[in-house]
Order: structure tokens, then sequence, then C-alpha cells
């Protein structure tokens, strides 16, 4: 089939049966509710880019699988270049959408399954790789979007799994067929599950011997018998359900969805099994998505990050303060601060490696240094962009406001801004800045640079794995001349 275009991409979800719930409320039609249609306009510009003969190089290229043309967001990278040019096309998606574009937890699983299965197989004789390869032809050829899913609930953080008083709260196989397994279980903050076409199971923590049952990784349709999926809340999603207020919306066209996805006796089939109780092999398939993850934060927070900082360079043009010297330094410190983010993303890719199976591995230190500077820069561009907003961005009066004859004339004449600029320009500009540092997309923007592909500690626990103090430590005594 080859690519779909965005048009076709927004059929293909609508002829899925899934089973939503939002607000307390079944949803029949996800593909038009207005709360979830921006969320599902954000994926769809994976597949519009990918459209445009401008950006042909960076949103697709050559599948290693089968040689033909695909997106960039199936790709088992090849090389270094690929790497980087993943950063790249996130930073891009960031740019025009503003918002999580949900399509890369599905890329980073699938690089991150195919080294691993590859090496399952060489030591237990399995055949999850072949199964693995299938699927990715499969996901390359229908250009498919797959929701990976991995946090589970954990309940008890101090037991195991297979120690929890409710033994679902890690996902487990509760049945095993001849011709496939029985899951149960839920997985959280599951990334634009609505928007896509299969979900790709793995574990979530490394695991013992004894929690054979939970070492479970597999894809399924979103569709299938037994998922039940419930939308989480953001922060002034109803906004988006109200008549005229596209503008207090802050961003009409886009968004995220985050949702918690349950999974009761739900049948996978064995062609569709990648790891099945080789409890060791758990680590190591956590390790390798969450250093690819780290490193996609680099590309896609960078993106969103260049929309904050152009809203707050606008509104100092509104505001008719573009000369003030603090106001331009402090714009320099976001450029600061968001270059740094981008900086680890393309260093992380471009000290890659080869794995076994061939595809390339981002280098895990400095991925993990990136991750943890987006637990932090993004807070202070935030912080600084409402420094400059000013506390316009949440006492502004609404959009319906506005439109009254009686109250739009007070909003035109007080709120206009430097040089005769309107009113409804700066209006647009503060609640965009609202959008992103409170509003809907600061689910993607603030909280999820903090808790997304793993919390600060995650990566301090990898940096300290991989940092090689004790070869810092040797420099020194070689350097102050000191012999054991
Ligand atoms: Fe992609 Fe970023 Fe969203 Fe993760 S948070 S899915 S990397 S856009
Ligand atoms: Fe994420």
């Amino acid at each position: 089939m080859g690519l779909m275009t965005g048009k076709e991409y927004i059929e293909s979800i609508r002829k899925l049966d899934l089973n939503v719930y939002m607000l307390g409320e079944k949803i029949e039609n996800v593909v038009d509710d207005p709360i979830l249609r921006p969320s599902l306009n954000s994926v769809k510009a994976t597949y519009e880019l990918a459209e445009k003969p401008e950006y042909e190089d960076l949103m697709t290229t050559k599948s290693i699988l089968t040689g033909n043309k695909i997106n960039r967001f199936t790709h088992l990278h090849k090389n270094t270049d690929d790497l980087i040019k993943k950063v790249k096309m996130q930073r891009l998606l960031g740019q025009n959408t503003a918002s999580c574009f949900q399509r890369c937890v599905g890329m980073d699983s699938f690089n991150s399954l195919f080294s691993t299965t590859y090496e399952i197989d060489q030591k237990h004789n399995t055949k999850y790789h072949e199964n693995f390869k299938s699927f990715m032809e499969y996901v390359q050829e229908k250009d498919l979007t797959v929701d990976g899913a991995m946090t589970d609930p954990k309940g008890d953080r101090s037991l195991p799994p297979n120690k929890q008083e409710d033994k679902d709260l890690f996902l487990r196989v509760v049945e095993r067929r001849k011709d496939g397994v029985v899951i149960r279980g839920a997985k959280v903050h599951q990334t634009g599950i609505t928007n896509s076409h299969e979900v790709l199971v793995m574990p979530t923590i490394a695991m013992r011997e004894d929690d054979k049952d939970y070492a479970i990784s597999f894809a399924v349709p979103t569709d299938s018998d037994g998922i039940t999926i419930i939308v989480g809340r953001q922060s002034c999603d109803t906004r988006k359900r109200e008549k005229n207020a596209d503008i207090d919306v802050g961003n009409r066209n886009y968004g995220g969805t985050e949702a918690l996805v349950i999974f009761e006796d739900v049948f996978v089939p064995n062609d569709r099994i990648f790891l099945n109780g080789e409890t060791e092999f758990a680590g190591m398939l956590i390790e390798r998505f969450a250093g690819y993850h780290r490193q996609s934060y680099g590309g896609c927070k960078v993106g969103v990050g260049d929309v904050l900082i152009g809203s707050a360079a606008l509104i100092t043009e509104y505001n008719g303060i573009t000369k003030a010297s603090h106001i331009k330094d402090k714009l320099i410190e976001m450029c600061h601060l968001n270059e740094t983010l981008y900086a680890c993303g393309i260093a992380c890719s471009a000290e890659g490696y080869q794995t076994k199976a061939g595809n390339y591995q981002i280098d895990l230190l400095l991925a993990n240094v990136c991750k943890q500077n987006v637990t932090r820069f993004p807070y202070e561009i935030a912080r600084l962009a409402e420094d400059i907003a000013g506390g316009l961005m949440v006492t502004l009066p609404s959009q319906k406001d506005y439109e009254n004859p009686v109250t739009g004339k007070y909003m035109e004449k007080y709120l206009k801004g430097a040089n005769g600029v309107p009113a409804i320009k700066r209006m647009k500009v503060f609640r965009l800045i609202e959008n992103l540092t409170l509003g809907t997309a600061a689910v993607g923007y603030r909280t999820e640079s903090m808790h997304g592909a793993g919390s600060p500690q995650a990566q301090r626990i990898m940096i300290g794995r991989q940092a090689n103090i004790e070869q810092k430590k040797e420099l020194a005594k070689a350097i102050a001349n000191i012999e054991d």
C-alpha cells in the first residue's frame, strides 16, 4: 500500500471499533470529538508532512527490511545519520503542532524490540525476531501508527510484580494456550492510543526469575476484544467543547491525548509475541526503549520550545518592549536552554552504535543527560515566557466577552497593544502561552518533560551506571602522580 495520506489516516482510524470512555461517557465517534480531534490532527501531521516534497528526506526513508519507501516513524535506524534525522524530524513536528504528536513511542519501541528480540533468539533459540520482523513489515507497508505501551500501574512500588496483593497491577499472562496467550492488566499514560492502529506492549521494569508471567511483549490491534481506553483529563480540556472558544483554547488545531488502558483477558496469537518469560531480557528492552525515548525529547520538546519562545518574542513586540535589554536577555536565555536540549539530542544520535541485529542504538549516557536536562529546562523556558507575558495570560476575559458588543468594545480599547496592535492579536498569543504552560499542551510540554520517558531519578541511575567514574579516578591519579 505504501505511504498513507493524512486524509487516509483519519479514515483508517474512523474504521476502528475502539472502546473509549471520556468524562464519564462512552465515545462512539473518536475522530470527530472536539476534545480528541486536535490530538488526532497532531498524528495526522506525521502523515501530511511526509507528503511534502521539501520534507521527503526527513520524513521518509527506505525500509531496511523491504527496500520500500516508508514513513520515518516506522523506520529501523540503519546508521547515525538516521538517528540524527529522527531528532530533526521530531523538532519539525513539534514546531508544526506545538504539542505531542504521539507517534514516536511506537518508533522507539520498534527499534528497541528489533535489537532485543534478535539477542533473545540467539540465546534461547526462540522465534521472536522473525515474529517481530513480520509485524514490522506489516506496519511499514500499511504505514500504521503504533502505540508503545510500557508503564504498568505498579501498585506497591516496594514489591516486585509477583508479590503484589492484586496480581493484575503489572500486566501478565493469565492463560497459556497452544495458539497464544491471554493477557490481563493495564497500562497507564498511554500516549495517543485513541489515534493508533496497534498497541505494542512491553514490560515496565527489570524482572527476576519468578516474574515469568510478567515478562511479556506483544502487539495487538487497538480495537481488540477486551481493551478499554479511559482518556485522561487535561487542564482546560472542556474549553474545546465550548462554542466560540477557538481563541480561548490557545491551540485549536493540535493537542495530545493520554489514557489509562485496560487489557481484560485479551488474546494474543503466537506470531504476535516478542518476549514470553525470558525475564533476563526485560531490563535490556526497557533500557534501550528508554534510551531512544530520552533521545526523542531532544527533538520534540525543542520544537514545542521554539513555538513558546516565538510566542514570548511576539508578545514583547505587541507590548512595545522589544528594546528593553532584560527582555532581550531573557529571550536569549530561552534560546540557549532550548538549543542545549537539541545539542544533547543530536549528540546522543551522532555517538550511536550498531546493535547485533544491525539497527542503530543511541549513546545511552548522552541520551540520559539529554532527558535529565529536559526535566529542567522547559520549566525554566516556561517560567521566562510567563515572566515576559505578564499576568494577562491568566486574567484575560473570554472570547465570548470579546464578541459581546457591550464588553467587546472595552476589551478592544483597554487591551490593545503598542503601535496599534489590536487586542485580538494579544489575546491569541496570551492564550497560546497559557496553553503551552498551563493548558492542555502543558501535559506534553511541562509535566511530560518531567515524567515522560522516565522520571528524573531514572536518568540519574543510568548516568551513574554509564559515566565510568572509576576511569575518571584513574585520570586524576595519573595527573597527580599517585601510585597505588
Ligand atoms: Fe513523541 Fe515527544 Fe510525544 Fe514522546 S512526548 S510521543 S517523543 S512528541
Ligand atoms: Fe512521551
